[in-house]
């Protein structure tokens, strides 16, 4: 059990450098506004960005990572594969991800899932709601009945993911879509959630609930401890006759 975990935020960080409006709304970057929005909850976090030697995700800084939050959009495709391949191994052995967001593409969470990932998109800044449909979540604790998001992307069924585990958040869109926007999955000894709003010309970051959400998210996701899991042949713990 650990009662704080060690959190690493990753972000892509491309729309930041290139885009102004992206800058303007994240001045400390998407990374820097989900980390300010932890530490409103007790929660304090390192980030690293896809620029860093080895993306900010070196062995040893996995290594110390209980739950890593992961942000990408233009640049799936420049996340080396040793890095996807050690991050998946970490989350098997119980790091927690929480994948945000245009990450639901990203190499990591289609591994994870095996499947597409792919999904109908349309950014007009349209009005999102996203229902609370698991109460007694703990990802949903805290919040409302639903979380109102004025302008943000839309993103529609089908979403060609795995069945959730567990299902916490259904949104609905002003054009009439609906998604499954807050899903949980394990894999090996790992959780994992993925959290649908935070498009980069959106405030959403900023947003007190969605805020409340990812550090809900962070303790939800955060390893249990216990030894790791024995497998293959063993001797007996009795004595057989
Ligand atoms: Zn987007």
């Amino acid at each position: 059990m650990t009662p704080t975990p060690r959190i690493t935020i990753w972000n892509e960080g491309r729309h930041e450098q290139r885009q102004p409006e992206v800058a303007a709304l994240y001045p400390e970057g998407i990374h820097g506004a989900i980390a300010a929005g932890l530490r409103e909850h007790g929660l304090t976090a390192r980030t690293a960005t896809l620029d860093e030697p080895d993306h900010g995700l070196s062995a040893a800084a996995l290594e110390e990572t209980d739950v890593l939050f992961w942000w990408g959009h233009k640049a799936h495709h420049e996340v080396a594969d040793d890095a996807v391949e050690r991050v998946y191994r970490r989350v098997l052995a119980g790091m927690g991800l929480i994948v945000l967001h245009s990450s639901h593409f990203s190499k990591i969470f289609t591994r994870l899932m095996g499947t597409t990932c792919s999904l109908k998109w349309r950014p007009d800044n349209e009005k999102e709601r996203l229902w609370v449909v698991d109460r007694s979540h703990p990802i949903a604790a805290g919040l409302d009945e639903y979380i109102e998001l004025e302008q943000e992307e839309m993103y529609g069924e089908p979403f060609d993911a795995p069945p959730p585990e567990e299902l916490v958040f259904i949104s609905w869109f002003q054009g009439g879509e609906v998604f499954r926007s807050g899903c949980c999955y394990r894999r090996g000894s790992g959780k994992i959630f993925y959290f649908r709003p935070g498009h980069e010309t959106n405030p959403t970051y900023h947003h007190p609930a969605i805020r409340r959400v990812l550090a809900n998210a962070a303790r939800w996701a955060a390893p249990t401890g216990g030894p790791p899991p024995v497998f293959g042949r063993r001797p007996p713990l009795e004595q057989l006759p």
